[in-house]
């Protein structure tokens, strides 16, 4: 027996949706019989399949309808294509609303699916563990504590760009969505620099809701081995002490322990030293800020990569995303205090360090593994390495018995490259679109009300380097992007002390904030993610202005009649120096970069790092 509700969709659209007259009826109704009642659509395909974006938007209002005080739907942005962005909010007493939320000490917690459309599992494990927490009740625990926002579909247009040969590696659901969105920009490399507009409604929703906790569900690519279920846990030396140790000691034990009693097999994520090779062990990746969670650490947030391993059946691997999750919603409850309390003190102490102005502990940049290993146990597949004919290189082919070893992995990870924070920033008016990035990620700005002419701290780049393979969409400077650890070169900037003009309406940044460190690694040319690293600012780096070789052969003269300390130094350089010695131009350049006319400002990066604010005219 069905009875039919309608409900509001967006704009003029009215939806009809049916409703089993028993599943909306009440305590009466065993949870098993609910269960069967509400399966996801991944349940009622046995999951062959997962459903498109209007089925999942379907099954979300049936159950926001059927538990109105529980379940809302929020609209938090619209995709380059047009579709609506969800966000699903559970709440165990119908307060949906983050101040009051944060007011009454509740942790909140952001879980994240489908930013690579073709790994659209946690999208199905959410639908039931969403379902359990609301309809069924079995989970209701899970919102003891704890507000759920789930963002079901982040990369709605990839999620509609659907076939069944988007995932080369991976098996099932019969057709999936597509790692892009709908510029074909990965979303998870774009969390510093925020082209996207998925990622601009994402950083609004972040700020608006603060979360305790964030977790990004995806599916691997990479090795065979037993485990279905890997995750990792940020906390590295770039992380808030008490959250780095809670995560370590506390969480990523409890939930192993809680994952594998359900009967699955879980892991922290793997990353084989050498492909072709698994027995040369293990290695770890720091995660940099422009993905999900390499970014969760600059907003001083806790943050879960889940990665269910490819090769297993779908029904393997939505039950086993399903398991993690709850098991980590079990700890954030049953530590909702303590959670609450290490991210409010992390905020504080960053807030505390960006009130000084001098004696600023370092701020970590860059990471890598460091080169100690131990050995680890590991639950590998066997296999077997042999010439292809095919490639000519090793053909590494897996067979389908479990082959349990010790592997040695990197015990840690080491900062290698860290900045002194200044005071303050200052970013000239005209590079708005660098402006426009911070404010993006919740930077609070304060505007010049006058032009100011001063004294910063900056930095000099010379011999700068393009990729030259643009990446991103970007035309990406100085570090190979993607590096391997060890690869990437920097140190082409060099700190300098200059009088730079910066005109009305400039953008001065203070770090007595709690997002402070995102504007760090913003705006120091050397982060990884920096605005420089990305490409913001390249038409610093060319030249614009030419001397004729006529002209600088002239110039070239004089210079060395007035210098002879500078004649000598030239001819000593055309003798040691074999390139320079056969390079026409270069030998003209010489003399024009000692000159005059040489720009004094090519190279020169025009955000400043200011010690105090004195005397810097700022609008109220
Ligand atoms: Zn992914």
């Amino acid at each position: 027996m069905k009875r039919f509700f309608l409900i509001g969709a967006s704009g003029l659209m009215l939806v009809r949706i049916s409703i089993p007259l028993q599943a909306a009826s009440g305590p009466s109704q065993s949870p098993a019989a609910l269960q069967q009642a509400w399966k996801t659509p991944a349940e009622k395909s046995e999951y062959k399949t997962t459903p498109r974006y209007d089925e999942t938007m379907a099954y979300l209002k049936r159950m926001a309808a059927a538990a109105p005080k529980q379940l809302k739907i929020e609209v938090f942005g619209a995709t380059g294509e047009g579709r609506d962005l969800v966000a699903v909010i559970a709440s165990k007493d119908g307060v949906f609303n983050p101040a009051a939320v944060r007011k009454a000490g509740r942790p909140i917690v952001l879980i994240q699916n489908s930013i690579h459309a073709g790994e659209m599992d946690g999208k199905d494990s959410c639908l039931a563990l969403l379902r359990d927490m609301v309809i069924t009740k079995t989970q209701a625990a899970l919102l003891n504590r704890a507000v759920v926002v789930v963002i079901p579909i982040y990369n709605a247009d990839g999620h509609e760009r659907f076939g069944p040969y988007n995932r080369i590696n991976q098996n099932g659901p019969e057709e999936m969505g597509w790692r892009t969105q709908s510029m074909n920009l990965n979303l998870n490399r774009d969390y510093m620099k925020a082209d996207a507009p998925e990622t601009r409604a994402f950083l609004a929703l972040w700020n608006r809701w603060l979360p305790d906790f964030f977790v990004d569900d995806h599916v691997t690519d990479g090795a065979d081995y037993v485990y279905d279920v890997t995750y990792n846990l940020d906390t590295g030396p770039e992380v808030y002490p008490p959250l780095a140790e809670w995560q370590r000691e506390t969480l990523a034990p409890a939930l192993e322990e809680s994952v594998i009693r359900s009967g699955h097999a879980i892991s922290p994520v793997i990353f084989l030293r050498d492909d072709s090779d698994p027995s040369r062990g293990l290695s770890l990746f720091p995660d940099t800020p422009r993905f999900s969670t390499g970014y969760m650490v600059l907003q001083n947030r806790p943050g879960m990569l889940v990665e269910m391993h490819m090769l297993k059946d779908y029904r393997t691997r939505v039950t086993g995303n399903y398991e993690i999750l709850r098991a980590t919603l079990e700890v954030v409850n049953r530590d909702a205090d303590s959670l609450v309390r290490m991210n409010r003190d992390a905020d504080e102490a960053t807030i505390a360090a960006g009130r000084k102005s001098s004696g600023n502990a370092p701020v970590a940049l860059r990471l890598e593994a460091v080169e100690e290993t131990a050995l680890v146990p590991y639950e590998g597949i066997g296999y077997n390495r042999s010439l292809s004919v095919v490639s000519g290189g090793i053909w590494l082919k897996y067979s389908t018995t479990p082959m349990p070893v010790s592997l040695p992995k990197s015990t840690g990870l080491r900062i290698t490259k860290s900045v002194t924070p200044p005071f303050a920033y200052i970013v000239p008016a005209q590079w708005g679109s660098v402006i426009s990035v911070l404010e993006a990620h919740g930077i609070k700005m304060r505007r010049t009300s006058a032009p100011w002419r001063g004294e910063v701290e900056t930095y000099r780049c010379e011999g700068v380097k393009w990729q030259e393979q643009s990446f991103e969409g970007r035309q990406v400077l100085f570090v190979p992007i993607e590096a391997k650890s060890g690869e990437a070169s920097q140190g082409a900037c060099r700190s300098v002390r200059e009088r730079l003009s910066f005109p009305k309406g400039s953008a001065v940044v203070p770090l007595d904030q709690r997002a402070a460190r995102v504007a760090i690694h913003f705006l120091e040319p050397e982060a990884p993610d920096s605005a420089v690293a990305w490409g913001f600012f390249n038409a610093v780096f060319e030249q614009k202005e030419y001397g004729e070789a006529y002209v600088l052969e002239k110039l070239s003269r004089e210079m060395m009649d007035k210098d002879p300390k500078l004649a000598e130094e030239f001819a000593q350089k055309v003798a040691a120096d074999k390139a320079f010695a056969a390079d026409p131009t270069a030998r003209l350049d010489f003399f024009y970069r000692r000159s005059p006319w040489w720009d004094s400002h090519l190279g020169l990066y025009p955000v400043g790092r200011l010690s105090s604010l004195e005397g810097i005219p700022l609008a109220p």
